[in-house]
């Protein structure tokens, strides 16, 4: 409801598009400041550890407790085959059948050997924010997962086998459903800019180890099963889980609850060493941080984090205000770290990324504007149409700037070291812009984006696992904006 009342005052027709844009993605909130020394890396403080393990109540059955008359959450779809995850190796068709059903199996369903070896390219490749996780085939992305999971102490910490690990992050992976945008590798990209939001932006020094432990989790579970259609699809179609979660954060209630229910299996269950208190915390700021990518809370946090960015010009003020040792402050990090990271497409740092998420997502629009059409619904009307690159730029234009620029600005003021992302930002809809700008061409429907999706998918195909990504960068057309970029990072972009 937030975003209507503050969208209200846009009366140009562009609200319907970019609400709907919204409802699409996930999110979350505000803070700055930093104390010296605290590094969460280091930070093996463990409370409570020798308390009895809790362990979560076994499931009654996995039956779906909602299935009569139900319409199917999952249909097959046309493009799948040109998506990587349709083709994963750790996709199986058991998991995506039953829409309260979740698979805990943790055995990688194509009988290889599939070794968990760590490497120091990998590190590596984690701390680039050109890592590209569509250039790698999901059983690569699991070693990725295992690699970005353990480089804070978090493993050792919290008492967490290898095996239950591994086992964790493929049962994870066999719960997402082969969606063009809501997929598996989306949970990876997610995951991995989170990381970068801690490791390298810095937040984790705002952070106790036991909030990196939860972000990074989830991280990857924040689009558990997600069916591919909206929270506004659910209600309209009285959907099980909508009538299930009454309504209220939908899917997000969902995809909190299938983490937990993959980790009802002791052999998935990565939060069985922790002690009760730990046990405890870990799970509410899990649960909170999924809750909180429900996109209602959007210009809610937003909101916040300006107040707090403009509080005082002075970092050591705005220092101040943060305390480590409050939960609540905490917990804005940790969700601002998980909202960013879900809403990190548009600044990736190359157009091709962003362009081929957008494709996806367009994708995914169109195929909710199917299924409404099928089954009487009204047609979300900014589903509507996305069959050429016109349609598709002009679309995310509007959304960057009512949604992305805002949300990773004040980011950038509050954490310096993010500032670069609004200037990928604003790098890549100039591009977007060209696009418009070139006019609305009559191709074939959906003719070029599909076909670019294609040839990416036949490059990567080419590709070892471990491709040494080819830097495709748009490196020519730096020089354009570096006087825009000095502004950015001064904080005095305009709009
Ligand atoms: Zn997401």
């Amino acid at each position: 409801m937030l975003e209507k009342v503050y969208l209200s005052n846009n009366d140009d027709g562009e609200n319907d598009h970019i609400l709907g844009m919204i409802e699409q993605y996930s999110q979350k909130s505000f803070t700055g400041g930093k104390k010296d020394g605290e590094v969460t890396r280091a930070d093996r403080t463990k409370s409570a550890a020798t308390l009895p393990t809790p362990k979560l109540p076994a499931a009654p059955h996995r039956a779906n407790t909602f299935s009569a008359g139900s319409t199917p959450q999952h249909t097959k779809r046309k493009t799948s085959s040109l998506l990587p995850g349709h083709n994963s190796l750790v996709m199986s068709p058991s998991s995506q059948s039953c829409v309260l059903g979740v698979n805990t199996d943790g055995v990688l369903t194509d009988n290889s050997n599939m070794m968990w070896d760590r490497s120091e390219e990998m590190i590596e490749n984690c701390h680039r924010w050109d890592f590209d996780v569509l250039k790698y085939d999901p059983k690569t992305l699991l070693r990725y997962s295992n690699e970005m999971m353990h480089y804070y102490s978090i493993m050792d910490t919290f008492e967490v086998k290898q095996t239950t690990l591994q086992n964790f992050i493929v049962a994870v992976s066999k719960n997402y459903r082969p969606n063009p945008f809501h997929s598996f590798y989306h949970a990876v990209a997610v995951l991995h800019v989170s990381f970068m939001m801690l490791s390298t932006v810095g937040c984790d020094q705002f952070l106790q180890e036991r909030d990196v432990f939860a972000v990074l989790t989830a991280a990857l579970c924040h689009d558990l099963d997600h069916p591919g259609t909206t929270n506004d699809f659910q209600k309209a179609s009285l959907a099980p889980l909508a009538l299930l979660y009454n309504d209220r954060s939908i899917l997000e209630n969902h995809h909190a609850a299938t983490a937990f229910k993959i980790m009802q299996s002791d052999e998935n269950n990565i939060l069985d060493g922790c002690g009760r208190d730990d046990f405890a915390y870990i799970r509410k700021l899990i649960i909170e941080l999924i809750l909180k990518t429900d996109m209602a809370n959007h210009f809610d946090m937003v909101k916040k984090m300006q107040i707090v960015a403009d509080s005082d010009s002075c970092d050591d003020v705005k220092g101040a205000q943060f305390q480590r040792d409050n939960d609540a402050h905490r917990l804005e990090v940790a969700g601002l770290v998980v909202h960013c990271a879900d809403l990190s497409n548009p600044v990736y740092p190359t157009f091709d990324m962003t362009q081929q998420w957008c494709f996806r997502v367009c994708e995914e629009f169109s195929q909710q504007a199917e299924k409404e059409r099928e089954i009487g619904l009204p047609v979300t009307s900014f589903m509507e149409g996305l069959t050429n690159e016109y349609s598709i730029a002009k679309l995310q234009i509007g959304f960057v700037n009512y949604v992305i620029l805002p949300l990773w600005k004040v980011t950038g003021l509050l954490f310096p070291k993010a500032a670069q992302h609004t200037v990928n930002c604003v790098h890549n809809v100039k591009k977007w812009q060209e696009i418009v700008d070139g006019g609305e061409s009559p191709g074939t429907p959906g003719g070029k984006a599909r076909k670019l999706r294609e040839l990416a998918e036949n490059d990567k195909s080419d590709e070892s696992d471990e491709s040494d990504e080819s830097d495709e960068s748009d490196e020519s057309d730096e020089s354009d904006i570096s006087e825009e970029e000095e502004d950015i990072k001064e904080g005095s972009i305009k709009e």
